[in-house]
């Protein structure tokens, strides 16, 4: 029985051809990817597409692409066996994050992929990462999808999308996971690492919860910063202070005052690493300890990526009881670690 894969192509640079006469890029359309592409009617599975009507780039994309997403993942979820989401590069890492959020007791492979250089380029890299994406997507042990997660599969990598991030514009291996381990690679063989995959809470059905609100803020501490830029903050319930190091902040009475204020505003603050590997450790040095006595919810390991999505699906989200801090800090979908 061959498997079947939905492959929804929302834009980017993979959808993109040259025109060799004029040099630039432009999208080409979808629905003939198997006259591009043969080798994809050699696959083991068999592949349907549904297209965006008009290709995006990722940085247009948001909360609404990603509700349509995850509403057109409910619709045929029983049709399909696997997903395939062809999106940009810029904010696949937003998008993955955000869905992992939205897709509740999700038990089919949901993988994201793109390229660095179109798929009509001589030196692409996205047919390996189609082929192989295709390959995750559709790959079953007895009768059960061995990928029950949202990912991201990029240049020899399958990684886990929530806890991913592009660090590279240049390279073709664009995405790195340093707060947790790759969840397959694709070399002579096409390898899972079995122990790192998320598994849902069994007996949970699956179903969507698109909740996003976008009264989440983001902000990057730097040396010199005048805090007071944060007094009047108007319409934001959550701020997500980037700090430096395992979460330290200037030591001055001010950044205490400041920070009270905006909590007595009812805003909650989540407090995240400029470092893209390791995490937030309160009480390691001083410079942290004003974080504990404003009440203030440690970000751990995650991602900033995570972060903004996971704060974004949880502020104002009725089908949460726990409190904001609370779900924050848990560990919905593999995306924080909660023994640190
Ligand atoms: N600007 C493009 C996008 O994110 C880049 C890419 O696809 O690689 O849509």
């Amino acid at each position: 029985m061959k498997r079947k894969v939905l492959l929804i192509y929302t834009g980017g640079t993979i959808g993109m051809e040259k025109d060799y006469e004029t040099g630039s890029l432009r999208a080409f359309d979808f629905g003939n990817i198997f006259e591009k592409m043969p080798e994809m009617n050699l696959m083991e599975c068999e592949v349907f597409v549904h297209s965006f009507t008009v290709p995006m780039d990722s940085s247009d994309m948001g909360p609404m692409e990603w509700k349509m997403i995850a509403e057109l993942i409910f619709e045929n979820y029983k049709k399909y066996d696997g997903f395939l989401i062809l999106h940009g590069t810029d904010t696949m890492s937003y998008s993955a994050s955000a869905l992992s959020f939205m897709l509740k007791g999700l038990q089919k492979p949901v993988i994201f992929t793109g390229s660095q250089l179109p798929i009509g380029d001589l030196r692409t890299d996205a047919k390996e990462n189609l082929l192989t994406s295709l390959y995750y997507a559709s790959l079953y042990e007895n009768d059960e999808a061995v990928v029950q997660e949202v990912a991201i599969y990029f240049e020899y990598k399958l990684f886990r999308g929530n806890r991913t991030l592009k660090y590279s514009a240049e390279y073709f291996d664009a995405y790195d996971s340093p707060n947790f381990p790759i969840l397959g690679q694709s070399g002579v063989h096409l390898k899972i690492e079995k122990e790192h995959l998320f598994r849902p809470d069994s007996g949970l059905e699956f179903s969507i919860d698109t909740h996003i609100s976008e009264e989440v803020l983001f902000w990057r501490i730097f040396p010199g910063m005048k805090l007071s830029f944060l007094e009047n903050l108007s319409e934001v319930k959550v701020l997500i202070l980037q700090v430096f190091g395992s979460g330290t902040i200037f030591s001055t009475n001010e950044t205490l005052e400041i920070l009270k204020k905006i909590r007595e505003k009812g805003i909650e603050i989540v407090v995240v690493s400029q470092c893209i590997s390791g995490g937030i450790s309160f009480g390691k040095y001083e410079n942290s300890n004003v974080f504990g006595k404003i009440g203030s919810i440690s970000g751990r390991d995650i991602t900033a990526e995570s972060a903004i999505t996971k704060a974004m699906h949880l502020t104002g989200n009725k089908n949460y009881t726990s409190s904001f801090a609370e779900s924050f800090t848990k560990n919905i979908c593999g995306e924080i670690s909660v023994d640190l």
